[in-house]
């Protein structure tokens, strides 16, 4: 980098489904793709840039564990403007996903710069209406809004039990987990009451032996996740991140859903659950009961936050512990924009948050090149 900040009207952070979306309907309302200005200093510099910190496409799906296939993902929404090829319910998430990125990243020609990380997005003034300073491991760029779309992934989220660091045995969270074949023949235990607890209990229960801890009972529903229910737990997150509090996980709101395979897991007693362990000792974990259950490994199915520490220098939380939020819009900062946070962290929830991010950026700035 030479020193001096590259300009853009909008700086996108994150290209997952929520950055994608956000690119693509910056681009349909004219903001230009941002290029590397040619040496003598010609060309147009664009509007719109998008960093982001993998080495090729695909956002958090590049890390999704290899068992988790087209057919087992709860259903992926497409982008804006691509259909999605025809799927092989066989292939492992990551692999279509980084496929059907990187086509729709060529096929409408997106600015996406990586690998380029953000380390942190400031105000470059007291100015209300001034430029954002976003610094990144590939220099500084300023930019007249920012929308950050940096997904949950690279925050999973590890509660603080006693005793743990005395753990003889190996802890990994899901974000960690490669497949179930390296823990053949070693008891695991899996904390956490999410679909990403069930479904590793599932295909671990099959190569070796399994306990599942959870802090409250799992609520499981009989009837499928339909539209309805889909509806109403996005509006109880929309309603929690307008009050300013912390997102929760979508499937405390949603419950767990039966499937054939989980049914299965269930009669092999799999998904028998038992309740918090209360302490981690050397050989295994210290039960409710008080007696202590052998264990090779914890697997920490808790979940993820989202990972938000590069905007901590705009001071954005308040009171309730989470950042006020006016639809994609942060409530006291109109120049930044969360997409595929709380309520809008599934795939099509991206999708219509890139899309109304941009709706309302367009009002903000007065058009692209303004
Ligand atoms: P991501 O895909 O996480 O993309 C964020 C991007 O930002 C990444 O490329 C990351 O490298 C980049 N980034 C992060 N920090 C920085 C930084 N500081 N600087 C630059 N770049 C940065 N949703 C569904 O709708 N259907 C499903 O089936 C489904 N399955 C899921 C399975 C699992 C195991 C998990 C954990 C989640 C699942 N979800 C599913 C929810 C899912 O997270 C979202 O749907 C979607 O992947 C989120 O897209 P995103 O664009 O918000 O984030």
């Amino acid at each position: 980098p030479d020193g001096a900040a590259r300009a853009v009207d909008v700086l996108v952070i994150g290209a997952g489904q929520a950055g994608l979306s956000t690119a693509y309907h910056l681009q349909r309302r004219g903001f230009a793709p941002w290029t590397a200005p040619p040496p003598d200093g010609g060309g147009t510099p664009g509007s719109y840039a998008v960093l982001d910190a993998e080495e090729g496409p695909g956002g958090a799906w590049r890390h999704r564990w290899r068992s988790l296939r087209m057919s087992t993902v709860n259903g992926i929404s497409e982008l804006p403007g691509l259909p999605t090829p025809d799927v092989d319910p066989c292939e492992p998430s990551s692999e279509f996903i980084t496929r059907y990125f990187a086509d729709y990243e060529d096929q409408l020609a997106l600015a996406i710069v990586r690998p380029v990380r953000v380390a942190r997005v400031e105000r470059e003034d007291d100015d209300p209406r001034g430029r954002l300073r976003v610094v990144s491991s590939a220099g500084d760029w300023s930019a007249r809004a920012v929308v950050n779309a940096t997904g949950t992934w690279t925050k999973p989220f590890w509660p603080i039990y006693p005793g743990q660091d005395t753990f003889a045995g190996r802890q990994l969270h899901v974000a960690d987990y490669v497949a179930a074949e390296e823990l053949r023949d070693r008891h695991v235990a899996v904390v956490g009451g999410g679909i990403s607890a069930v479904q590793l209990l599932d295909e671990i229960s099959q190569v070796t032996t399994t306990s599942w801890f959870t802090r409250r009972e799992p609520v499981w529903r009989e009837a499928p996740f339909d539209a309805r229910a889909g509806h109403d737990a996005v509006a109880m997150v929309e309603e929690r991140v307008a009050r300013g509090l912390p997102p929760q996980s979508v499937v405390s709101v949603t419950g767990l859903v039966w499937t054939p395979s989980l049914r299965r897991a269930a009669a092999r007693g799999a998904l028998d659950r038992r309740p918090m362990f209360t302490e981690i000792v050397p050989e295994g974990v210290r039960q409710a009961d008080g007696t202590v259950l052998p264990t090779d490994v914890i697997l920490w199915a808790t979940g993820f936050r989202a990972a938000l520490d590069h905007l901590a220098p705009l001071r954005l939380r308040g009171h309730g512990g989470g950042i006020r939020m006016d639809g994609t819009r942060v409530a006291d900062e109109p120049r930044v924009h969360l997409v595929g946070y709380g309520p809008s962290s599934s795939t099509i929830g991206a999708n219509r948050a890139g899309r109304a991010a941009v709706t309302q950026l367009v009002a903000l700035l007065g058009g692209a090149g303004a």
